[in-house]
């Protein structure tokens, strides 16, 4: 017996998106549970990869006869004959594979028609307008999709009839126009392709069937699941949806449109959506003709717009999510198309979670698995200042929030060579097409001069989170000239542009933009995932005002302060360049005390902003040459302060045999020329000296291997009065916050740690300077000591440091380079990008956590510690402490808190609680992965 390929929509298994793609499967759904939706069967993804692995491409056997068998069922049930020259049923060819991938595969509308259908379809509606706009459209998407005969040479004949008759919008042609243009297309199709348009109706679909199949493995689809990491386990082939025709252009009783439940620009809960009257859906979708909100529905066709109202209910109240659906209304009824889960921006996703839970749909649990981590990055997208008064330049549809600037370009092509090569670039088009899609990925923003805000553009820029203004009217682009001209204005490719996709403003120029707030939902969102999280969430932050804004970003304290980039600001680093040049003890005490002082004000300051939670001070960790210029700006700056000395030489013997002819220029005692006196040359040999100085330091601390060399505690053994000042500066600050009444809770943290007796050294300055302080102030200090895990030994002697060591942080950026052996400088330059791209590695380990090497490591780690000092606080503050898959890790070995940079802290909270919920059992939804894709 042959496998089993094809399904009816009353039979196929609406959970099954694998097998029967989400489209398909979304159709048996809203069959089975009574959703009016036109006949119709699915061919499942098994069978186009069968057909896709055979050499000659046949359809897998037995697949054409359950073709036949099933549409036989849709002749049956509607009452019409395949290729019926009476009652004729025409169908659609869709593609649809597990994942959502708009436009991106091809689909085939109206097929059954040829000269024998047409005549009843025709007769049977008595419309001949309808019959041949039909007929001309189907041989176009046909010729197109399945023969390969490119748009253009269809689209010359259209534009010429429709210039001889006069007309501007497609609705204006007549029948007899439609009739000339099927003609003419008939002709276009046999000149490109040799052969007549198939007129057999089973031919053309197995044509279609093939070509849909095809479009798998098209450019466009290809390119869309690389750059959305769609691998073959999320998606894998396409099925292929034969569905009756239902007509949206049968007059004036018909209408098409595209939905959203709540309004996925903003999360309202308002049905969203455009439709056209008289018009079929791809008219809606393409852009061609600018269609109506759908609010106006209410107006215009109160009727089917309360049957609209009552769809999305049902739809909502089934799925449990914001759906996407397409609907058609032929002659008065309400046909349910397609409807899947909706994409989104964060900012409609979160609200719409928060809304959901209060609205009693889903729980908090659902809502927050709702919203994939990484989405709220958008959340932090920069806005247009909104103090700007600048006057726009034109106005389209907010289509896709966030601001952008950039250049314009007028093709998809130029905008990936421009954005590759680093150009800020702005999509200018009249319409989008999906073969666009590489240009968006190129592109800061995309603007439009037609179509609404479900067009492709802006549904393909919302997914992908990028602002986008579509329907700017008043813009005209011509991609020939490639300018677009605006009244008076007119914009050349390259000139800049701003477009604001929340108002749906255009700019000239480039307009200055701000950071957005956190909206009170994502508060709620965030405050529902700090009470599930296990994992506590620290921002890794140096300075006072990033640590307000980890505030701001809800850190729950500072997991890793970076003491040396205090040392960097351009009014300390004098202090610290002569501390290094220092030639005697007093000249560098005199510069650690003014370096020590600086430091406790920095100290306090943090631990005030974060009080009472806890800010961990990491001891200086680089090696101090970095604190010094290099060698070779050195060896410049001499050579070109050499250059200087001889300069003033030569003016000065020219000013001085200026005295001897002009004795009214004055001298002074040593004969040197006033203007250039001791003072003047003194500086230069100064500096010159100094910079011969420094040059010989930087030559002495020289490292063939500085990451591996002389830093981190090691610099507390050759260098003990730079730990020293910084245990002063911060015992200091915690006894003033004590005595200020600030509840503080300071760590003290050493740096590249591998021994015990390293820990044991630091920790002598430690007791010795603790003692100092206490009984200076009269009080009692209450910090705890503990150390970085980033050097492999540090890991196998965990069980030992965690006899001196109070809590563990590891330090994953040193820890994986090395644990590879990669230098974390380099190695991302130079050779990981094609370790990934060539699979070797699956990613870059300095971005997300080499779980079965680096992880390994740290989860022996947790165990030995934890065996010595039961309970120990550990955590982790390398890069890969924000990145969702590796907190996941970290939840799982049992880490206390992960450490990240400030606007990576909402996202390692949502994280946090998607660890611990995944690890209860509960599965992030499809919707999930379809938004971080
Ligand atoms: C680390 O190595 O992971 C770390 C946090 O320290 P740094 O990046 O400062 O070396
Ligand atoms: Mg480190």
């Amino acid at each position: 017996m042959n496998k089993k390929y094809v399904y009816a929509f009353s039979e196929g298994d609406g959970k099954n998106k694998q097998l029967l793609g989400g489209k398909g499967a979304n159709l048996c759904e809203m069959t089975q549970i009574g959703l009016n939706v036109p006949a119709g069967f699915v061919i499942s993804t098994e069978a186009c990869l069968t057909y896709l692995a055979d050499e000659q491409h046949r359809l897998p056997e037995g697949l054409i006869e359950e073709v036949h068998q099933q549409i036989a069922t849709v002749e049956k049930n509607s009452g019409k004959g395949f290729g019926n020259a009476d009652k004729p049923l025409l169908v659609s060819v869709r593609s649809g594979s597990a994942m959502s991938m708009p436009g991106m595969m091809d689909t085939i509308l109206n097929l059954g028609l040829n000269n024998n259908t047409l005549p009843a379809l025709i007769a049977e509606t008595g419309n001949e307008r309808f019959g041949y706009d039909a007929y001309r459209r189907f041989i176009q998407l046909f010729g197109k999709v399945a023969l390969g005969v490119p748009d253009e040479k269809f689209d010359v004949h259209f534009e010429a009839v429709k210039k001889r008759s006069g007309v501007k919008a497609d609705v204006g042609l007549t029948a007899s126009d439609l009739k000339e243009i099927s003609g003419l297309f008939l002709d276009v199709v046999k000149e490109h392709t040799g052969r007549p348009f198939p007129m057999d109706v089973y031919e053309q679909l197995e044509i279609s069937i093939k070509a849909v199949f095809n479009s798998w493995m098209g450019k466009r689809a290809i390119d869309y699941r690389r750059e959305f990491k769609i691998t073959p386990d999320m998606a894998n082939g396409t099925a292929v949806n034969i569905v009756e025709m239902v007509f949206g252009n049968m007059g004036d009783d018909c209408a098409t449109g595209v939905g959203f439940t709540r309004n996925p620009g903003t999360g309202e809960n308002l049905m969203f959506g455009e439709y056209l009257v008289n018009a079929q859906g791809e008219d809606v979708v393409a852009g061609i003709r600018t269609p109506k909100p759908v609010h106006h529905m209410g107006e215009e066709m109160p009727e089917m717009h309360s049957q609209l109202e009552t769809l999305r209910s049902k739809l909502e109240a089934h799925y449990l999510e914001i759906q996407d659906f397409e609907y058609t209304i032929e002659k008065g009824i309400l046909y349910c198309l397609q409807t899947r889960n909706g994409k989104m921006n964060a900012a409609a996703m979160v609200r719409t979670s928060v809304e959901m839970v209060k609205e009693g749909l889903i729980n908090k649990e659902q809502a927050l698995l709702r919203v994939d981590p990484e989405l709220l990055e958008q959340l932090l997208h920069p806005r247009l200042m909104q103090n700007i008064k600048v006057q726009p330049l034109a106005q389209g549809l907010p289509a896709s929030p966030g601001a952008a600037s950039g250049h314009c370009v007028f093709d998809a092509d130029r905008a990936e060579i421009l954005g590759r090569s680093g150009e800020k670039v702005i999509l200018v088009r009249e319409e989008t097409k999906p073969e666009d899609i590489h240009g968006f990925f190129a592109s800061e923003g995309i603007l439009t001069s037609r179509g609404g805000k479900t067009s492709h553009a802006a549904v393909v820029a919302r997914g992908m989170g990028k602002p986008c203004v579509a329907g700017a009217e008043g813009i005209s682009v011509d991609t020939q000239q490639r300018i677009a001209v605006v009244g008076e204005v007119t914009l050349k490719e390259g000139d800049f542009i701003t477009i604001d996709g929340g108002t749906g403003d255009v700019y000239l120029g480039e307009l200055p933009t701000e950071e957005p707030e956190f909206s009170d939902e994502l508060k709620i969102l965030l405050s529902w995932a700090d009470d599930i999280a296990e994992l506590k969430v620290m921002a890794n932050a140096d300075t006072p005002d990033a640590a307000q804004k980890a505030v701001e970003y809800g850190a729950m304290g500072i997991g890793l302060c970076r003491t040396e980039r205090m040392f960097n600001a351009t009014d300390r680093l004098p202090f610290m360049v002569n501390m290094i040049l220092a030639d005697t003890t007093e000249e560098r005490e005199e510069a650690l005390a003014k370096l020590r002082a600086m430091q406790r004000q920095d100290f306090k300051s943090l631990f005030k902003t974060m009080a009472p939670n806890p800010v961990t001070i990491r001891l200086l960790d680089p090696p101090i040459h970095e604190f010094l210029p290099t060698e070779k700006e050195l060896e410049d700056d001499i050579d070109n302060l050499e250059q200087v000395r001889k300069d003033i030489n030569g003016v000065a013997v020219l000013l001085s045999s200026l005295r001897l002819l002009r004795p009214e220029v004055k001298s002074n005692p040593e004969n040197t020329v006033l203007p250039f006196n001791e003072e003047g040359k003194t500086l230069v040999d100064e500096a010159i000296a100094m910079k011969r100085h420094m040059l010989s330091k930087v030559r002495e601390l020289f490292e063939v291997n500085p990451m591996l060399g002389h830093r981190g505690v090691r610099l507390s053994v050759t260098y003990p009065e730079i730990y020293e000042m910084q245990l002063q500066a911060v015992m200091e600050a915690e006894a003033e916050c004590i005595k200020e009444g600030v509840s503080v809770h300071v760590e003290i943290m050493v740096p590249q740690v591998c021994t015990l007796q390293e820990l044991k050294h630091v920790k002598r300055y430690v007791s010795a300077t603790k003692e100092r302080i206490e009984a200076r102030n009269n009080l009692t200090l209450n910090f705890k000591f503990g150390t970085m895990i980033e050097v492999v030994r540090a890991c196998m002697r965990a069980g030992h440091l965690a006899e001196e060591a109070e809590f563990f942080s590891f330090g994953t950026n040193d820890l994986t380079q090395a644990t590879f052996s990669f230098s974390r400088e380099d190695a991302e330059n130079k050779f990981l990008p094609l370790y990934t791209e060539k699979n070797i590695l699956h990613s870059n380990p300095f971005e997300v956590l080499d779980i079965k090497g680096v992880g390994q490591l740290m989860g022996l780690s947790v165990d030995w510690g934890r065996q010595t000092r039961p309970g120990m606080k550990i955590g982790i503050c390398g890069e890969q402490g924000g990145h969702p898959e590796s907190i996941r890790f970290c939840h799982h070995i049992k880490l206390n808190y992960v450490s990240c940079s400030a606007p990576r802290v909402p996202i390692a909270r949502l994280a946090a609680a998607h660890a611990k919920l995944t690890e209860s059992g509960y599965v992030v939804t499809e919707r999930v992965q379809e938004v971080s894709s």
